[in-house]
């Protein structure tokens, strides 16, 4: 019973997933972004131009090649030439937080870029909530 209550009360207050690692400012993930339009990704240089002509933010980014997946992907007009970026101070949210530990987009299968300093795992092993 004992073992049942701690069982459940881990799956309720635990953490999922933690991050551990750190930034090696390398820069990839501000010229691997994704875009999507009402939950549907951008995938083709017309569907960008559509895109920017709706919310003229996105004049903030330019395409740079598709992924394996058909994915166009673009860079932040901000990164500059040393990985560096240039709005650092006034970078938006979803800049500060990244990589955020998402549980929706891990349990999608999504994944850090190769080479990214961070990692993202369970924060306990099956056999952990167990014991
Ligand atoms: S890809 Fe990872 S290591 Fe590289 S700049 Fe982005 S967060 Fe940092
Ligand atoms: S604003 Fe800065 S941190 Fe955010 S994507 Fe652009 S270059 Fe990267």
């Amino acid at each position: 019973m004992k073992k049942w209550l701690k069982y459940f009360l881990n799956r309720i207050t635990a953490p999922k997933y933690k991050r551990s690692g750190q930034c090696k400012q390398c820069g990839e993930c501000c010229r691997s972004i994704v875009l999507s339009d009402n939950g549907k990704e951008v995938t083709s240089i017309e569907e960008f131009e559509l895109l920017r002509d709706k919310y003229k933010k996105y004049n903030h980014f330019e395409p740079v090649k598709h992924n394996e997946q058909g994915t166009l992907l673009f860079k932040c007009k901000s990164l500059d030439d040393n990985n560096r970026c240039r709005d650092y101070f006034f970078r938006s949210l979803y800049c500060r937080r990244y990589p955020d530990i998402d549980k929706k987009f891990i349990l999608a299968g999504g994944v850090l870029l190769d080479n990214c300093g961070y990692k993202i795992e369970p924060s306990k092993k099956f056999s952990d909530y167990l014991d």
